[in-house]
């Protein structure tokens, strides 16, 4: 069975929450990337100094989230 567009949408959505910002600083200690939506660091966020410099997002993440993204899009 095929997910449904609210799910793919609401995958999107969660998975954009967490996309590593590197425009934007961390609002507590100015270390970027940021966590999308939290607007703080991996380490302001979860507390862990292996979470810095964007190591909770990979290459999986980044392939999975362009996926979601073109069938967000071919949605519209
Ligand atoms: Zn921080």
């Amino acid at each position: 069975m095929s997910k449904s567009n609210q799910e793919i949408q609401d995958e999107f959505d969660n998975l954009s929450a967490f996309r590593p910002d590197w425009e934007c600083s961390c609002s507590n200690c100015d270390a970027i990337p940021t966590v999308g939506e939290l607007g703080l660091c991996g380490p302001c966020t979860w507390g862990e100094a292996d979470t810095m410099n964007g190591a909770w997002w990979d290459d999986k993440d980044e392939a999975r989230y362009e996926e979601l993204r073109l069938l967000v899009e071919a949605m519209k």
